[in-house]
């Protein structure tokens, strides 16, 4: 077994939310169609749509991400194994390559950013089911998609293969999906799911799954069944650490399997450091981004530097790059699944932490963009102030373009910005903006 000695050992960070994007750019064109035409748009009634094209361009753009990555590690000097890593010592990891042959590696610290994976529920048939890893390479769109989970990533697979023509039917657990976000925002994103034509079926959960010739019979805990193509499990993720061998070298883990680490990432083993999803604190990328710089700041900038959790703006549904790529070939109809965005304290959140009282203000309104294209989906915005102070806690928006525009909001909350501040603000009349009219 070759040994060699390394400065530090990531084991392993890759990208993971690219497949992801290009499918959800793919289906807002698909609405965006829909709504061209009532912007005067001559379209055909069926417009065809090559998946396998998709499929095919979207390997070709990760693969040609892969190798930009890869080139801009190497030209900085980083050696990369292509191997399943566990550690074997407080400075040590062992690789087995994918020819199978074993490699050993000391380094003065080992960092585990090994990300999570997606859990299935242990129901009778369970295999026929697939999770987000696979409904990102299907080799065919389903016609009739199940899903099951109330989370964002349920949520958006789920605004995916409905917008591009599926029939979707949603299970979740809570009355409403997205646990964890207002309440309020809740309730108008399952509205706008339904207006889409997504069958939600909230406080319900799935028993069995049973092969037919017809496709997947879906059997419900009410008793119901229903016919799928595929069965699509987003019922949470949990950290990757499994196969690390941890327990082994002695480094904590919590209840949930993730790795416990400090406030600058370093777990009870001084020279082993966990960031990202194993940790399990926020899961989002941004997040295992700034975890990692934290730590190279720490480890190697000779400057201590803590994560800062406050104000991390977070959507359900990005659009960003398709809503770029419509713009600049014209498409000024621009509608999509409305997106909701928030920054800070939700309002029970606000109501729970706050010290003292709290004001919460909200508009709801159409939007200009609605009013040609006659779509029925209001924007809600919400914030949430300190009664004492005035600082705005929270924001939220479910609207177009909210994750953009709580990106901005993100940054003013960051510099404690005030109601009144936020009030004497002149506003751009946008196609995002009130239309008074309605
Ligand atoms: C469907 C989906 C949609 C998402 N959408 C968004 C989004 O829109 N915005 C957002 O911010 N976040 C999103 N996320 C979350 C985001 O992907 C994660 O928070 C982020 O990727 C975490 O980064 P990470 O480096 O911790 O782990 P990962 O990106 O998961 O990387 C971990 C890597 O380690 C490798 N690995 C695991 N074990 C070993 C081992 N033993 N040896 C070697 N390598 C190993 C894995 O193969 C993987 O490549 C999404 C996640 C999913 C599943």
């Amino acid at each position: 077994m070759p040994k060699g000695t390394l400065e530090t050992l990531l084991l392993a960070m890759y990208i993971m939310c690219l497949t992801y994007t290009a499918y959800k750019n793919m289906h807002i064109k698909t609405i965006c169609f829909m709504d061209a035409k009532n912007y005067g748009w001559e379209l055909n009634e069926t417009i065809d749509y090559n998946w396998k094209k998709l499929l095919h361009n979207k390997t070709q753009e990760i693969v040609r991400l892969n190798g930009i990555y890869k080139r801009l590690l190497l030209n900085a000097g980083v050696k990369m194994f292509e191997a399943e890593g566990k550690i074997v010592g407080p400075h040590e990891v062992e690789l087995t390559q994918l020819d199978g042959t074993k490699l050993r590696y000391s380094a003065k610290h080992i960092l585990i950013a090994t990300g999570g994976r997606a859990q299935c529920p242990a129901i009778p048939g369970q295999e026929l089911g697939i999770t987000s890893d696979e409904a990102l390479s299907l080799e065919e769109l389903p016609k009739r998609a199940v899903i099951l989970g109330g989370g964002y990533i349920a949520v958006e697979f789920a605004s995916i293969w409905r917008g591009m023509g599926a029939s979707v039917d949603l299970f979740f657990r809570k009355a409403l999906p997205l646990r964890g976000f207002d309440d309020e925002m809740r309730a108008v994103v399952a509205r706008n799911l339904e207006g889409r034509g997504i069958k939600l079926h909230p406080g319900t959960n799935l028993s069995e799954l049973i092969k037919t010739e017809d496709g997947i019979r879906v059997i419900t805990d009410h008793g119901n069944e229903l016919m799928a193509d595929v069965v699509l499990f987003a019922t949470g993720r949990i950290p990757n650490t499994k196969r690390l061998n941890l327990e082994a070298v002695g480094v904590a883990l919590d209840d949930t399997g993730a790795v416990k680490v400090d406030e600058f990432s370093c777990t009870n083993i001084p020279s082993i450091w966990a960031v990202g999803d194993v940790t399990n604190r926020i899961n989002l990328t941004p997040v295992a981004l700034m975890e990692g710089t934290c730590f190279s700041k720490t480890v190697f900038g000779g400057q201590a530097t803590k994560p800062d959790y406050s104000y991390i703006p977070c959507a359900v549904f990005w659009y960003s790059l398709s809503l770029s790529l419509l713009r600049a070939v014209g498409f000024e109809c621009l509608f999509v699944i409305p997106p909701l965005s928030v920054v800070g304290l939700s309002e029970q959140q606000a109501i729970e932490q706050a010290d003292g009282d709290i004001l919460v203000f909200t508009s709801t309104f159409n939007p200009m963009k609605n009013t040609i294209s006659g779509r029925q989906e209001k924007t809600i915005m919400k914030l949430v102030v300190d009664a004492e102070t005035d600082k705005v806690l929270g924001a939220s928006m479910c609207g177009p373009d909210a994750p953009e525009i709580m990106q901005g909001i993100a940054v003013a909350l960051k510099c404690g910005a005030t109601k009144a501040q936020f009030d004497s603000t002149p506003y751009w009349k946008s196609g995002t903006c009130n239309d008074p009219s309605r």
